[in-house]
């Protein structure tokens, strides 16, 4: 029988995952591995996330992926966590095995992918800021300091950003800024993990951020945002949005499910094209 997926959030008709994966199963085609079929987007009520996926495990789903806000109840809900999963506190890849739910996040993976891979940026010892201490940041924090990343945390609420970086284990130590503490400091890499573009906002970072070379990394994607603009103004030698991080998750969700990796340059290529 074809192994079902799915993507759970609210809102979800903007998710790109049902396309992303199709791709990924094709590269499979005729293999155990493509063998599947990635095509609901689920709306679960606010109140409704667990019954969604007792409704998705009850109907044979192998799995599924879950984004806004449910993240964090994902976690609550999974029976066994993958390590960084547990770091990050969030989870955004269940896959259902048996009675057993095991969540992972991988999140982190893709944007540490996205970064070093397609857009060629070594970060070992570089100077890296990232702004906001929501569930995004959260995701990504420990797998940069895995590539010894030198991290400085700065977000609105400046409370959140210390509660987020005391829960590093003890090797990883952030340094955690107003946004007013920044002027005068040069990063190598900046990245927003804020939600502030969805608002067309742009969080307060002084101008001379951005090192000679600098990398600027927009979480978001879709459109260009006022950080994107603000990057490009201010020196930034490269900007990017978070397209490329979430084609990176997706293909470690269905290295998860699938055990194999798919080629993940054809599928951005081919959907930034549309
Ligand atoms: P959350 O709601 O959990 O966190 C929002 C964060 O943004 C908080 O730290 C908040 O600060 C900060 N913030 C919001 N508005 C502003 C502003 N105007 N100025 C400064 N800071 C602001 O959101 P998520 O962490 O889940 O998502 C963040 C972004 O990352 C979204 O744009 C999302 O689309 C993107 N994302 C992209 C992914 C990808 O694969 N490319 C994957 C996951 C997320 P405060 O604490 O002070 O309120």
């Amino acid at each position: 029988m074809t192994d079902k997926y799915a993507v759970i959030g609210n809102p979800i008709a903007h998710s790109k995952s049902p396309e992303i994966h199709t791709m990924f199963a094709e590269q499979f085609k005729g293999k155990p591995a493509g063998d599947m079929v990635y095509k609901d987007r689920i709306l679960a009520p606010l109140d409704g996330f667990a019954a969604t996926v007792e409704r998705l495990r009850k109907e044979s789903y192998k799995g599924c992926n879950v984004t806004v806000p449910f993240k964090f109840e994902a976690l609550q809900l999974s029976t066994r966590l993958i390590g960084r999963a547990q770091v990050a506190r969030a989870v955004n890849t269940l896959k259902f095995e048996g009675n057993a739910i095991l969540g992972d996040n991988t999140d982190g993976f893709g944007l540490v992918r996205d970064i070093t891979k397609n857009l060629g940026f070594d970060i070992v010892g570089k100077h890296v800021l990232l702004m906001g201490a929501g569930g995004a940041a959260h995701g990504v924090a420990q797998p940069l300091f895995d590539i010894n990343a030198n991290l400085a945390v700065v977000n609105r609420t400046v409370e959140k950003a210390q509660r987020m970086t005391a829960a590093f284990d003890k090797q990883h130590q952030a340094t955690v800024h107003t946004y007013e503490e920044l002027v005068g400091q040069r990063f190598d890499v900046v990245i927003n993990a804020t939600s502030s573009g969805l608002a067309d906002e742009m969080p307060a970072l002084p101008p001379g951020i951005f090192a000679p070379g600098a990398l600027a990394y927009e979480m978001m994607y879709g459109r260009e945002t006022p950080f994107m603009k603000f990057a490009s103004a201010n020196g930034a030698a490269v900007v990017s949005d978070g397209f490329g991080m979430l084609v990176e998750q997706a293909a470690e969700s269905f290295f998860i499910w699938r055990g194999v990796r798919p080629e993940t340059a054809p599928v951005i290529a081919a959907l930034r094209n549309r």
